[in-house]
């Protein structure tokens, strides 16, 4: 039970969710979300994992009730196992949920251990399953380690979502196969459109599809139906009828979610971003560092205070919606 004021932000949401990126680092670099040649920080800007759990601990303390780890690539961070013991601690006390999302390259590695710690279910992003395309997508990806790593997931007893950006001309011949396979293995597949974070060496603009003619496609091969399932997430659901499979369409550009925003986002950093879409910020480090909890309580009152209403992401737009990565602010 929260010890302390819900975190209830100037539009009376309630904030609920904290995603935490632990690394700016990625062992891929997926086209629409990194470019090429990245700089990352330096080390000594990072967090230690004491202060993201302790970071964290206010945060559930405050009324959070559930986490996910994320980056950049989470299972790259050396110390993430200790950090997902130290925090599976909470499960059930105070947290409802621990989960991560990961690209799964070093997944067989770890799945028992997050399974050991608490975590129930993780998101793997798997964008095509075909070899030559997915090394295209990630630049040098091999997806044979990756499935491995999902299979060994599965074999952990994790249940598995699978998140797949829609990319037009790359992988959109590739949904409905992709449906079809996660029915085949009991996975949960969500469907995401790209979103305009960070400079790429593309125009994101000519990989945009749209979700509702994959939704229209993809309602006429499938015997769909509407799930009331909310994962704590901007996802719209569905079943696949008789199936365990659920479908889930993340739509920012096409159907915006923000009124029921129940999320921040702490990046490696220690800065806490109130929307993933603009630049409102409150540095949870130096709050930490200077005043200690109390420090941070205030600096999480601020950040309620200034939440955005929501996102303005414009596809089309020039320049994207805010020059930082998804993988620095934590997808
Ligand atoms: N590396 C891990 C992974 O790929 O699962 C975790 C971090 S990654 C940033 C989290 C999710 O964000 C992935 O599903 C990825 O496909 C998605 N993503 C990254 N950049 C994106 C963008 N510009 N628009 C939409 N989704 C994006
Ligand atoms: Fe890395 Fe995930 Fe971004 Fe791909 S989407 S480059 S795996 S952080």
């Amino acid at each position: 039970m929260a010890s302390a004021p819900a975190l209830i932000d100037r539009h009376g949401r309630t904030i609920s969710y904290l995603r935490i990126s632990v690394t700016d680092r990625c062992d891929l670099r997926c086209r629409y979300c990194m470019a090429e040649q990245m700089t990352f920080l330096p080390r000594a800007a990072l967090l230690k994992l004491e202060e993201i759990a302790l970071i964290a601990e206010r945060f559930i303390a405050r009324g959070i009730t559930k986490i996910r780890l994320t980056g950049g690539e989470p299972l790259v961070r050396r110390d993430v196992g200790d950090l997902v013991r130290r925090l599976g601690r909470h499960v059930g006390a105070g947290l409802d949920e621990l989960t991560m999302t990961t690209n799964a390259t070093r997944l067989a590695n770890h799945a028992a251990e997050l399974a050991a710690a608490g975590i129930r279910r993780i998101n793997v992003s798997l964008d095509s399953r075909d070899p030559e395309t997915f090394r295209y997508i990630t630049r040098h990806g091999d997806v044979a380690q990756v499935i491995g790593g999902i299979m060994a997931a599965r074999d952990a007893g994790l249940a598995v979502k699978i998140n797949m950006v829609a990319l037009k001309g790359l992988n959109e011949a590739e949904i409905a196969p992709m449906l079809d396979w996660c029915v085949d293995h009991g996975f949960d597949l969500s469907l995401i459109e790209t979103m305009p974070l960070g400079a790429i060496d593309e125009d994101r603009a000519d990989r945009f599809l749209p979700l509702t003619a994959v939704f229209d496609d993809l309602a006429a091969r499938f015997p769909l139906t509407r799930d009331t399932h909310r994962s704590g997430g901007p996802a719209r659901y569905w079943r696949v009828s008789e199936t365990d499979t659920r479908l889930g369409l993340i739509s920012p550009l096409t159907a915006n979610f923000c009124d029921t925003c129940n999320r921040v986002r702490l990046t490696t950093e220690g800065i806490l971003y109130t929307c993933l879409g603009h630049d409102d910020q409150v540095d949870l480090k130096q709050a930490l560092r200077d005043g200690g909890l109390a420090g941070l309580d205030t600096a999480l009152d601020r950040a309620m205070a200034s939440k955005p209403a929501r996102h303005d992401f414009d596809i089309a737009a020039a320049a994207p919606a805010v020059s930082r990565h998804m993988s620095v602010t934590g997808g």
